[in-house]
């Protein structure tokens, strides 16, 4: 990894980010004898997303610069939630990203006997009680930011009838939602994470890994800084709404260990993309009424759907990499993430030619039944690159957006009596445009120079324009999904900005966020496997489906050609 990260200006900039600062200084004072141990901890409720992407090359990253080591928890406490799917795609999804946790992969729910021992700990000490109220009424209780909370009526019970209760509560005695385990620390301070916040809550639900022994189940906050703690965490890497949470897990290590050794708890911006929501609980709601065909549907903004999409573990790494790690929150600007995936693309990616809406060519001159073979280069790009063969023939489709029949002057492809360069092959010049009885052009009679091969050495003429094109007979039709972003709103949760907040985010949603066309494939492509990716000359990167077969090639479209990005860029440069 290098260190460089991006400003808004995409100029890369040569230094340490305030996290590595921070890591670096620890270094040097020699605090954990110079080790650095991060983790990346997701809760297993849903498929990861890009925001995670970003979180994991952080961690992973961190670790990585500065020879340390990174686990992969599984923050697993809501047993209702979560799901061994989740479980099994958080891995996939990390591997493909190209990160490796060794063997070091945990769950907060190894941990339960050790919290639960800590809670047992905290109410002989005095320090917690079992509250018999609903959840209702204690968060009637909690006060606001400048009104201090009200203690509850059950904050002052005996040390015994706590532990009675809190056996009880364990022994599954009592309903969910009838009791819960209160830190008790104090319902007038400012941070509201600090009013006596539960620790305990009861769930009878079967949970994935500890199965029906338990039905309590700690709090988040009461079992994220405890793990990192027993990980021997060094530095717990989180987003900033957790910056208040932070005095709490202060809070519960010095109550229940007396060593010196704590992990640093720091905070950075999550990251925000324009045209996409991002989080899971929104992410499942798409799946779950269908809006999207699953997790993995390339429209997610999920890492399974950039997968499938066609997005490149590289690209998406560079991205992170690019927009650094910020302090406060912001909101990226989704071209940039589809400006790194055709940059990556551009290097890996073989080209084809494919037709996407087809009109078909007749070339008059060139003889009926006759094929013969065009050379072209499989990418550009690459030195050593091998040559393609493509078929040509009589019967060619070309790009119905390529010809005009009331051409401007600047349209310099196909138009009547105008001559246009069909890509490795020849000139062609159009004679002649041929309509249905409703005046819909059906096809275009061209004529062909036979000193005008591609490669030939012989072309002594210049035309303007290049067109795509494959041939009729040997060209494959390939089912192709053209994807496009999945919502209208650039804010898709406000699209009026912040007031109008409580929008539903399912109201800009893209009506045309999927079309499903045929297109016209160049043979080369007949031997495609799932997950290979090209480039359709002039026209977007593609990569081919899982649903795809020998019987029937399917394609998605990755990203366009025009780079919108690169576009603003060159624009702020001038
Ligand atoms: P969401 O709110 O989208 O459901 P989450 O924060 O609940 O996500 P977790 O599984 O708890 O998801 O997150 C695992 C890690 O990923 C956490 O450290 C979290 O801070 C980080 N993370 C989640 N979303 C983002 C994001 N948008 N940008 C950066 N990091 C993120
Ligand atoms: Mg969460």
């Amino acid at each position: 990894m290098n260190n460089s990260s991006a400003g808004e200006d995409g100029v890369k900039k040569s230094s340490l980010n305030f996290i590595e600062q921070i890591i670096d200084k620890e270094i040097k004072e020699g605090k954990h004898g110079g080790r650095v141990h991060t983790r990346f901890p997701p809760e297993p409720n849903g498929y990861l997303h890009i925001g995670h992407a970003k979180s994991i090359c952080l961690n992973f990253g961190l670790a990585e610069k500065f020879n340390g080591l990174c686990n992969l928890r599984f923050d697993d406490t809501n047993p209702v939630k979560e799901d061994v799917e989740y479980v099994e795609s958080i891995q996939e999804d990390i591997k493909w990203l190209g990160f490796d946790w060794g063997n070091r992969l945990y769950y907060a729910s190894d941990y339960f006997d050790q919290l639960f021992e800590w809670a047992v700990k905290l109410i002989k000490e005095g320090k917690a009680y079992v509250d018999d109220q609903s959840a209702e009424e204690i968060s009637a209780q909690r006060g606001t930011p400048s009104k201090p909370g009200d203690e509850s009526p059950y904050r002052n019970r005996s040390i015994e009838e706590n532990l009675d209760l809190f056996m009880r509560m364990k022994n599954g005695e009592f309903e969910d939602g009838t009791r819960v385990l209160r830190a008790k620390i104090d319902m007038d301070s400012p941070n509201m994470q600090l009013r006596d916040p539960a620790m305990y809550r009861i769930k009878h639900a079967h949970h994935h890994r500890t199965g029906d022994k338990w039905c309590i189940y700690p709090m988040y906050d009461f079992a994220h800084g405890q793990s990192d703690y027993i990980e021997r965490i060094t530095n717990s890497v989180c987003t900033l709404e957790f910056e208040v949470h932070r005095p709490l897990y202060d809070w519960y290590l010095d109550q229940i260990i007396d060593t010196e050794y704590r992990p640093l708890q720091t905070e950075f911006a999550r990251l925000n993309l324009t045209y996409t929501v991002m989080s899971k609980r929104k992410l499942l709601e798409l799946v779950e009424g269908n809006y999207v065909n699953g997790w993995d549907d390339p429209r997610m903004p999920t890492i399974s759907g950039f997968r499938r999409r066609g997005y490149t573990p590289e690209s998406i790494r560079n991205f992170a990499e690019r927009i650094g790690v910020a302090k406060r929150d912001n909101i990226i600007d989704v071209a940039l993430l589809e400006h790194s995936v055709r940059e990556d693309l551009n290097k890996k990616a073989n080209r084809v030619m494919a037709v996407l809406d087809p009109l078909k060519v007749v070339i008059t001159n060139y003889p009926e039944g006759q094929l013969e073979d065009c050379e072209g280069i499989m990418n550009p790009e690459d030195e050593n690159s091998e040559k393609r063969t493509i078929p040509f023939g009589r019967e060619i489709y070309i790009e119905r957006s390529d010809f005009m029949e009331d051409a401007p002057k600047k349209f310099f492809r196909l138009a009547p009596g105008r001559e246009v360069r069909l890509k490795y092959a020849y000139f062609i010049k159009c004679e002649e445009v041929i309509k249905d009885e409703v005046g819909n052009i059906i096809e275009l009679h061209c004529t062909y120079d036979k000193n005008t091969k591609s490669g030939s050495g012989n072309v002594t003429r210049k035309v303007k324009g290049t067109i795509h094109w494959v041939e009729c007979s040997t060209a494959i039709e390939a089912e192709t999904r053209l994807y496009d972003r999945l919502f209208t709103a650039e804010n898709p949760d406000s699209p009026g900005g912040e007031q109008a907040k409580d929008g539903n985010f399912k109201d800009n949603l893209n009506p045309d966020s999927l079309k499903t066309i045929t297109a016209f494939v160049e043979p080369s492509m007949k031997d495609a496997q799932p997950m290979d990716k090209v480039q359709f000359e002039r026209t977007g990167y593609f990569c081919v489906d899982k649903d795809s077969s020998a019987e029937k090639l399917v394609f998605n479209r990755t990203v366009a050609l025009r780079d919108s990005w690169a576009k603003k860029m060159r624009k702020s440069l001038r």
